[in-house]
């Protein structure tokens, strides 16, 4: 029978269960929460769930696209409401991890099922075995685990534990929908304590603590140790262990001390008395205020952050730790390269470095086949779950590529500590041959049965050392998933220069990467995008804009505008905001459809880009704002132009007068462009207008190349057909001085307020220009290049302002606005 998901519903609205029916209302998919009828509820009986909701809209960082998808949850109560529950396509149970709780709950839902309704615990550690005991073959077929991470819309990670009788087909329908629908990085899991990623990474946490006990490293100093210089992320371990809880740490790890027996690590999952008193005395971390960090506020009002000292259980003044091998690591572009420079280290960082590595790889390597089906399962369940640079396997291979730092790192472990440095072999079947016996069974196998590495072939070819059968198996790919980095090793560059490259992806379309630091655009960007739909047109079908970033562009490159600024080489700059807005105005009106595909931040001349494209694919993940302001600019490549346009100020809206008169489009693009308000999410894009009803959003970011070359494609197919073709050219009815002085009015006010600084008024001056067509009248059309010229004319005269450029040096130095 096949599977569906239109409905669901979420038992428990705690943290977890309310931000699962977030996540779901953000792919559209309504829900039923539901929780219990607290004793004293009177007539509130949904009190608790909708406590639950209230909690999700004021989440930080944000649980929803956008609040307006809160409409698609209904709040109610197990009493009233679990029958209507049980119907629903997929019911989410999500309460307290209690094994008894959760099968009471499951001895009233079983008789209520649909005969299709699938079943999923959210539980984090409670085998699926125990939880399906004593249940019908109905129940047990559409029952498994789908673990999410916290916060669920941002961790990829979701772990599925199948049951033994589960279906087969059910497990990948959950996969597929898991990817498709709900963005995320699946990983299935064999049903053993706390499955993948907490099992190997609450280890890592707890090894790592009595390392610094027993050896003295304090919070500061274990954090600037295990942070970015080794593949992990800035929160390193005890930031991470606040965010998480440390409740739920110590739950995971008894959880694992009393259902895994047989690990011989056992003694390890033994919480420290510290991490119990903490938990003890309330200290969980982030949600209680404090953990093994303190935020308090100064009598100025400003907060300062105290850490913990581990040996009294006082907070103290954090330190500033600094460390050769460290700073010599920071720097450094490629995570296996900032390893390697703290691994080979000769001060304390590197020591921990070591030993905590050892550990942790060493556990992995053991325990892999008991807990995962391959060890790309368990790579990709560090990498979603925790946001570490490199998975587990991955962290050997680096090693195995260096036998010598390989054997300094094992010789941290206590299964090496006797073997003496003399005794380091050079090779690694010399390794093997001699301390075979102290490695882990599975290195030990990749190298004398394998080629001495977990992963190996080309780009786009890898492939991994499967433990089942001693041989190398292809990475399972998502299905049509495409990546540049695999076309450019495929040799599908077609035209290439310092910032961005034309690659061929097939079928006729070409797409247009950008690869300058932060993707910020410039001149070679800028003759990309026009040789693209100038000669492009000529051989392909369809151009997409994208890359394999984790942001599409953080807006025009400043350094450049800034030294020409302080040249005064005005023809220069002219001629820079000229050809960009002419290359918007190239991708507006192309002969063949441009699909835009952007990720993460997309600021200023990024969202021009975008806005000016046939047809956006967003990433649900995507930043998008003009933030010009902040660097004491306005936008000046069209950007304006088109929020204008989206926002009633085209004639034809204009003279259907279903605009909201005159001056209701300036007035809201005033707003936006002056508060460089950045959208949270694709969706919110949409409401902003800066992204278009019409254009499309993907929730996988692995997926979105696909996706966009499929719309183009599409689009491509339409315009062969005859039923696509560019935009008519637009006309702009704006209202003029009257208008501005409105705003100007509106200015003079905030000025006087003290809202706003003397240069903040200069420049929503220069914009409020802008927005309502500088000296036209009311009756007078606009063409799309006069704007253009409003906003070059306006974008020239800031750089050539003092404040302005002390506002693009802040933002290039400090990467924060300045307030001058
Ligand atoms: P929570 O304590 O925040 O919320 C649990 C909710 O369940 C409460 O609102 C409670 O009133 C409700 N509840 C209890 N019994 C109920 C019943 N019989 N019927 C309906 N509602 C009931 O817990 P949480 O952190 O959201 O965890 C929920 C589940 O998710 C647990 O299994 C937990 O292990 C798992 N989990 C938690 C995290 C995390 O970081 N918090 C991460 C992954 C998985």
């Amino acid at each position: 029978m096949g599977y569906q998901i239109r409905k669901a519903a979420v038992i428990g609205a705690g943290v977890m269960g309310a931000a699962i029916a977030a996540h779901l209302a953000n792919v559209g998919i309504p829900s039923l929460l539901l929780d219990i009828v607290p004793p004293d509820a009177g007539a509130d009986r949904n009190r608790v769930a909708r406590a639950g909701l209230e909690r999700a809209l004021k989440a930080r960082p944000a649980a929803f696209y956008s609040k307006e998808q809160a409409r698609l949850i209904t709040v109610g109560n197990i009493e009233d409401n679990l029958q209507e529950a049980a119907l629903a396509d997929w019911v989410v149970e999500a309460v307290f991890e209690r094994l008894d709780v959760k099968q009471q709950l499951y001895d009233r839902l079983e008789p209520l099922l649909g005969d299709n309704t699938i079943v999923s615990s959210n539980t984090s550690g409670l085998p699926a075995h125990l939880l399906t005991a004593g249940r019908s073959e109905r129940f047990r077929r559409h029952f498994l685990i789908t673990h999410f991470f916290n916060p669920v819309r941002y961790m990829r990670l979701l772990e599925i534990v199948p049951d033994q009788q589960t279906d087969p087909a059910l497990v990948s329908f959950m996969q597929d929908f898991a990817t498709e629908v709900l963005g995320k990085g699946v990983v299935l899991a064999k049903d053993t304590p706390n499955f993948i990623a907490n099992r190997i990474g609450v280890y890592g946490f707890l090894s790592t603590i009595r390392r610094a006990l027993e050896e003295g490293y304090t919070v500061s100093e274990v954090d600037a140790i295990l942070g970015p210089s080794m593949g992990r992320p800035k929160s390193a371990v005890f930031r991470t262990a606040d965010l998480s809880g440390l409740d739920t740490l110590v739950h995971v790890a008894d959880n694992i001390y009393e259902n895994a027996p047989d690990d011989p690590e056992r003694e390890i999952f033994r919480v420290p008395e510290v991490v119990r008193e903490l938990v003890r005395r309330g200290w969980l971390g982030e949600k209680s205020g404090q953990g093994f960090y303190k935020r308090i506020k100064n009598p100025g009002g400003e907060s300062t952050i105290l850490e913990l000292n581990l040996q009294t259980l006082e907070y103290q003044p954090q330190q500033k730790p600094r460390f050769e091998s460290i700073g010599a690591a920071r720097n450094l572009d490629d995570p296996s390269q900032r390893m390697l420079t703290v691994l080979n280290g000769n001060d304390r960082a590197a020591q921990l470095a070591r030993e905590t590595l050892a550990d942790s790889l060493i556990y992995a390597a053991r325990l892999a086949p008991e807990i995962a089906d391959s060890i790309v399962a368990v790579d990709q369940a560090m990498r979603w779950g925790f946001n570490f640079d490199l998975g587990s396997f991955e962290g050997w291979d680096i090693l195995l590529e260096h036998p010598e730092t390989l054997y300094r790192v094992l010789r941290s472990h206590p299964s090496f500590k006797d073997v003496s440095e003399e005794q380091a072999p050079a090779t690694l079947s010399a390794l093997a041959e001699k301390h075979g016996a102290r490695l882990p069974e599975l290195v030990r196998r990749v190298i004398t049965q394998g080629e001495g590495r977990f992963y190996s072939g080309p780009i786009g070819q890898r492939r991994y050392f499967d433990f089942h059968s001693g041989s190398y198996q292809p990475v399972p790919q998502l299905r049509g998933s495409l990546s540049l980095s695999v076309a450019k090793a495929q040799n599908k560059v077609i035209r290439e220069n310092g910032s961005a490259s034309l690659i061929d992806l097939g079928d006729g379309v070409v797409c247009v990467e950008f690869h300058t630091k932060m993707n910020a655009i410039d001149q070679d960007i800028i003759e990309m995008l026009h040789y693209a739909v100038e000669e492009g047109q000529k051989q392909f079908r369809a151009i997409v804009i994208a890359n394999d970033a984790p942001d599409f562009s953080a807006g025009a490159n400043l350094f450049l505008m800034l030294v020409g600024a302080r040249n005064g080489q005005w023809e220069m700059l002219e001629q820079a905001v000229n050809s960009f807005q002419q290359v918007n105005m190239l991708l507006k009106y192309s002969p063949i459809p441009v699909v835009v595909a952007p990720t993460g931040r997309t600021l200023g001349g990024g969202c021009e880009i975008v806005m000016h494209s046939s047809h956006v694919r967003a990433h649900a993940e995507t930043y998008i704002g003009l933030v010009e302001v902040g660097a004491g600019l306005v936008p000046g490549g069209g950007g304006v132009k088109e929020l204008l346009l989206r926002h009633g100020a085209r004639l034809e809206d204009q003279q259907s007068r279903s605009a909201g008169g005159p001056f209701a489009a300036p007035r809201r693009v005033f707003e936006l462009v002056a508060m460089a308000t950045v959208a949270t999410s694709a969706v919110e894009a949409q409401e902003y207008r800066f992204l278009r009803k019409s254009d499309s959003i993907t929730t996988n970011r692995d997926l979105l190349l696909r996706d966009a070359k499929a719309d183009a494609l599409r689009l491509a197919e339409a315009r062969e057909a005859g039923r696509w073709q560019p935009p008519q050219p637009a006309m702009l009815l704006l209202p003029g001085p009257g208008g501005r002085l409105v705003l100007e009015q509106q200015i003079e006010n905030m000025l006087l307020a003290g809202k706003i600084t003397e240069h903040d008024a200069v420049i929503g001056r220069h914009l409020a220009r802008i927005v309502t067509g500088g000296n036209t009248s009311p009756l007078t059309p606009l063409t799309e290049q006069q704007v253009l010229d409003l906003e070059r004319e306006a974008f020239l005269s800031l750089c050539g302002m003092e404040k302005t450029q002390e506002r693009m040096q802040a933002i290039l130095m400090t990467g924060k606005p300045l307030r001058n």
